[in-house]
């Protein structure tokens, strides 16, 4: 099994972020797995400065290693290698430049929209014979959209059960590589998976559709696809994914609140039924109780209240 570790330095590394990571790092350790990390810093405009340094810090102080010897794939130095995947897949006529802004999709997709956005309605395709010719024609960046064929794109998470996204349907050609020229999540996580030989991708249950996705982008990449597990995820009392309204859950602040890291990693494992009330335990301490058979799919409610006594 050889699996990763992918934080997104867009902000503090918070309680929802730590289930994940502490569930991935059990399954992986647990089957005595290979942990790789990737840093996954493409989104640009919401990288936080520092935010990289401190995410490691965390998972560090928690307790979580990774294996270091496997190095480590930032995603933000590896421009060259999606833009050669891209480039490909534009010459294979799998993808096609779009001059499109957000708002112009919006406007143009018929039917309301599920959370990963409107429906494209091909408006740019077979408008453009190259990223070159859509800039020089319209004065616009262009992005690159994925050609998603029609039909689901089936697979069986190991917890959530058999899944049958259909991209065509629900998102439409997917953006691969953005106008501000770096690639987009969908791309580089499918390219990165296959350069680290990952075979299992654990990860929160909001990214079950993108798994259709990628799955169509293996395909045409001729890649093995990984196996899938998501996660639940964590959620505040109304529902809502965990953020900064539920209050501050960020790893800084509790450890600046004076929690502990045992005291945390077992608040948070008893959220998975790891870890009585009040316990501190390491992950280490857990491995010899974690059973992947015992993973429950219910979203777990929390909020700051949840960690206002430090221990
Ligand atoms: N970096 C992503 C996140 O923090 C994970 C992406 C993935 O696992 O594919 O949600």
């Amino acid at each position: 099994m050889r699996s990763r570790l992918a934080p997104s330095p867009t902000g503090a590394l918070h309680v929802g972020n730590v289930r994940t990571f502490l569930l991935t790092w059990l399954h992986v350790r647990a089957a005595g797995g290979t942990l790789v990390l990737r840093v996954d810093d493409l989104d640009g405009p919401r990288v936080k400065r520092g935010a990289e340094r401190d995410a490691l810090d965390d998972l560090r102080w928690l307790g979580l290693d990774w294996d270091e010897a496997e190095g480590v794939l930032v995603q933000s130095q590896r421009g060259a290698v999606y833009e050669a995947v891209a480039d490909d897949l534009v010459a294979r006529g799998l993808a096609y430049p779009c001059v499109c802004t957000r708002s112009e999709v919006e406007t143009a997709a018929s039917a309301p929209h599920g959370p990963d956005g409107p429906r494209y309605p091909g408006t740019c395709r077979g408008r453009f014979s190259s990223l070159a010719d859509a800039v020089a024609r319209t004065g616009r960046p262009a992005a690159l959209r994925f050609v998603a064929a029609p039909g689901p794109a089936a697979f069986d998470d190991l917890l959530f059960g058999p899944q049958a996204f259909d991209p065509h349907a629900e998102t439409g050609d997917f953006v691969v590589f953005k106008s501000n020229g770096t690639a987009a999540y969908q791309l580089a996580t499918v390219v990165d998976d296959d350069a680290s030989a990952v075979d299992l991708v654990v990860r929160g249950a909001d990214l079950l559709p993108s798994t259709s996705r990628q799955l169509l982008l293996h395909r045409a990449l001729g890649l093995r696809p990984p196996r899938h597990l998501h996660l639940p995820l964590v959620v505040g009392p109304d529902g809502r994914r965990l953020a900064k309204r539920h209050g501050d859950t960020s790893v800084r602040a509790l450890r600046a609140a004076g929690w502990t890291a045992p005291g945390l990693v077992g608040r948070v494992a008893e959220t998975a039924g790891l870890a009585a009330p009040g316990e501190r335990v390491s992950p280490r301490d857990l491995l010899a109780r974690y059973d992947p058979a015992r993973l429950t799919r219910e979203p777990v409610v929390l909020d700051a209240t949840a960690f206002a006594v430090a221990r």
